[in-house]
């Protein structure tokens, strides 16, 4: 274990922030260390990994799914996963509603929003966003939460440009949160920075960021 991991555990815990630490090609002794130092909220971004190493880790561990998650393979995950970073299409809100009656869950989710200016980052564009919340069958889905939103900014040492990134999200959120949840207190959570930019997210708001590579 890095000691980076108390150091920026420790600002993020004080501001309310969650860390999610990325596991993502780590091994799981290296996930059990940051276990024993206390952590409990752990990221992969493949369902196959995530399967693996849940499977072997402690049963309290709160899982979160942050990569792209395609239909056929929410089952896989549907028993135990925490919080899907991930949700890009009212298709896949539907497979996940559809897996947790099966698993008698209701599973929490975030929408992903496509911010960065790349072409092959995932995400839905503010209107596919406002389609979903929309759409009138959303409401039967009674098996899904949605908690919040997620974004990840252009890969880029613009900070500006991050940063104008990350103030979009946030704007985005509010919107949202008061069209659609204004009554309801489990839309609270926007999952925004990684190692390179979570200082930036952190000045705009963010309530949860994903750091791999810093950690280790
Ligand atoms: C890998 C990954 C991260 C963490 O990236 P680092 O640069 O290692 O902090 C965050 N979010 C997603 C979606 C990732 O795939």
């Amino acid at each position: 274990m890095n000691s980076n991991y108390s150091v920026i555990n420790n600002t993020l815990s004080q501001k309310g922030i969650l860390l999610v630490a990325v596991t993502k090609t780590r091994p799981a002794k290296a996930i059990l260390e940051l276990y024993n130092a206390g952590h409990r909220d752990f990221g992969e971004n493949r369902v196959q990994e995530l399967r693996e190493k849940e499977e072997i880790l402690p049963k309290d561990i709160n899982w979160h799914l942050i990569g792209h998650l395609q239909s056929n393979k929410v089952k896989y995950i549907a028993p135990f996963v925490h919080l899907i970073h991930s949700v890009d299409s009212f298709e896949l809100l539907i497979e996940i509603n559809k897996q947790a009656i099966k698993n008698d869950r209701i599973i929490s989710c975030l929408l992903q929003i496509h911010i960065a200016t790349e072409e092959t980052k995932f995400g839905l564009s503010e209107e596919e966003v406002f389609n979903v919340l929309n759409n009138v069958k959303i409401t039967e889905l009674k098996n899904i939460r949605i908690s919040g939103l997620m974004g990840m900014a252009t890969n880029t040492d613009d900070k500006n440009l991050v940063r104008s990134e990350f103030r979009t999200l946030k704007i985005l959120f509010d919107k949202i949160k008061s069209e659609f949840f204004s009554n309801d207190d489990s839309f609270d959570q926007i999952s925004m920075g990684m190692s390179s930019d979570y200082t930036i997210a952190m000045e705009e708001g963010t309530t949860m960021v994903r750091i791999g590579s810093l950690l280790w």
